[in-house]
């Protein structure tokens, strides 16, 4: 069976309950791709107010979470949560968390574990600094950042999409040329592969994001390897549905 695309709108810490409700009315208007599968990663104090007008079939993600059900800390919200408000995503190890953040590879894959345990589905995002591509290291960091994620996962990789986003594309305008995302994207698949297997290796749903925008998305979408997009900027604006449909 074939991989069924899969778009997501990373939020991130913009709008306000105007706003998210402007941008579900338009998801609502769309049309959006009925064979595309579509999430919405949401400030985590709309996720319940956002669950509550947007339609089932649009997902709905936490931006982040913490590794344990519940206790003392202060400020975060648990998987447990977020599916208690009735969203069923969470986007982690996203660059910003990485980088404003700190949060390190074994960080993100305690988090990835924890949400996977308690029925999450994951966004786990990866993806080189522009020093470390002009320094030849594209691969070896993305391999490393997944191979970090491979025991976390398990046999849950049903419930996963990896998201490549280039940290040099992402809010830049810079976006990675068709070449350069397949190419990550085709030697990632090889990496698991080898390193997990060749069933996962098929299935598994590789996003791409960095400044993805109506009018580049449709190239994007037509290379092999990319099974979506991780989308932010764009994402809060019409042109989201575009880029939703870019496989048409
Ligand atoms: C992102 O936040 O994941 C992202 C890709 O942002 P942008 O589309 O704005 O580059």
């Amino acid at each position: 069976m074939g991989r069924k695309f899969v778009v997501g709108g990373n939020w991130k810490m913009n709008g306000d309950k105007n706003q998210v409700t402007d941008i579900v009315e338009t998801l609502k208007k769309g049309p959006l791709d009925p064979y595309v599968e579509v999430v919405v990663g949401v400030p985590a104090i709309y996720l319940s107010y956002v669950k509550s007008i947007i339609p089932d079939s649009i997902g709905v993600a936490a931006q982040n979470c913490w590794k344990v059900p519940k206790g003392a800390f202060t400020g975060e919200i648990s998987p447990a949560m977020i599916k208690d408000v009735g969203a069923n995503w969470v986007i982690l190890g996203h660059s910003e968390r990485r980088t404003i953040f700190g949060e390190k590879d074994e960080l993100v894959a305690e988090k990835v574990a924890h949400a996977l345990e308690q029925g999450l589905k994951v966004i786990a995002c990866i993806g080189e600094t522009l020093e470390e591509r002009e320094g030849g290291k594209t691969e070896e960091v993305v391999f490393r950042q997944t191979k970090a994620l491979v025991p976390a996962i398990g046999n849950n990789w049903a419930n996963v999409v990896i998201a490549y986003e280039p940290v040099w594309a992402i809010g830049t305008g810079k976006t990675a040329s068709p070449q350069q995302a397949q190419d990550v994207h085709a030697s990632l698949r090889n990496w698991l592969s080898t390193n997990v297997s060749p069933d996962v290796a098929n299935s598994v749903r590789i996003q791409y994001g960095g400044s993805v925008t109506a009018a580049n998305a449709k190239e994007l979408a037509a290379c092999p390897d990319i099974d979506g997009f991780l989308v932010g900027g764009a994402s809060l604006k019409p042109e989201f549905v575009s880029i939703v449909n870019a496989t048409q």
